[in-house]
């Protein structure tokens, strides 16, 4: 079942980082060493940093990973970067349908669902984001709203070894605020069944994330709730030391 899939503990930086920054990343990968640090670890920097990034890690157990692409190749979209680029400069994945995608750039989940192929037709993996307002879970829509997202944004064809899920409640995100345990567990268990619904029991091997505030503090718990196989950080993923004492969750 879910407890044999290896986590990932992924760093969104969003629209943050310089070249400067590369110190974080650098103190990042010193502290990880050549050891096994028990999950695996994914910076996803802003566009400009991911070459960059890639030269610095190299080979070791930093993975560097891209925010968000445009669903075609090549051609006439101004400023707009596509997933073979980001591929050629050493992302290994794209997180896709991030809610400040969906909220700011009006994003639905058919534009999701072609972005998630985007990424795999330049042989990358993605991240395909989900989750709740704070309206839709007072109105009691939260497993609803998921669940239809997931099925909406998922193309065919996802696997294990293509696709990794992030649930994310938006009110959760940047806040502080964290949903309860039994609220991650039931969110997780619904998010489970939805997969292996849609895609069988392969489904029991994808990589469920749990993003929204996750810190060094609470990451030990909220990675212990099954079906939690990871998670997508946001502010904390920015300082080294926050990150590492996240990824510690796994390897203590
Ligand atoms: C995110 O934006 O993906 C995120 C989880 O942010 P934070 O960790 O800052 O809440």
């Amino acid at each position: 079942m879910s407890d044999s899939v290896r986590a990932l503990v992924a760093g969104n930086w969003k629209m943050n980082g310089v070249i400067a920054s590369a110190e974080e990343l650098q103190q990042m990968a010193t502290d990880l060493g050549s050891a096994d640090p028990g999950c695996e670890v994914m910076i996803c920097p802003p566009s400009t940093l991911i070459g960059f990034f890639q030269r610095i890690v190299g080979d070791g157990p930093i993975e560097i990973g891209a925010q968000d692409c445009h669903v075609n190749e090549k051609g006439a979209h101004t400023g707009d970067i596509s997933a073979e680029m980001l591929a050629d400069v050493g992302a290994t994945t794209i997180i896709v349908g991030h809610s400040e995608r969906r909220q700011n750039h009006g994003e639905t989940d058919s534009t999701v669902k072609a972005k998630a192929e985007a990424a795999w037709r330049a042989g990358l993996k993605a991240i395909i984001c989900c989750g709740e307002s704070d309206d839709q879970r007072e109105a009691g829509r939260a497993l609803d709203i998921v669940g239809t997202q997931i099925r909406a944004s998922l193309p065919e064809g996802a696997t294990a070894e293509n696709t990794t899920i992030a649930y994310e409640p938006i009110w959760a995100i940047g806040t502080g605020k964290v949903p309860t345990i039994d609220d991650v567990a039931e969110m997780h268990a619904h998010i489970r069944g939805t997969l292996v619904d849609i895609i069988g029991d392969g489904a029991n091997k994808m990589r469920i994330l749990y993003g929204g505030s996750v810190k060094p503090g609470n990451a030990p718990e909220l990675m212990s709730v099954e079906n939690v196989n990871g998670a997508l950080v946001g502010g904390a993923s920015l300082k080294a030391e926050d990150f590492l004492g996240i990824i510690a969750a796994y390897n203590r």
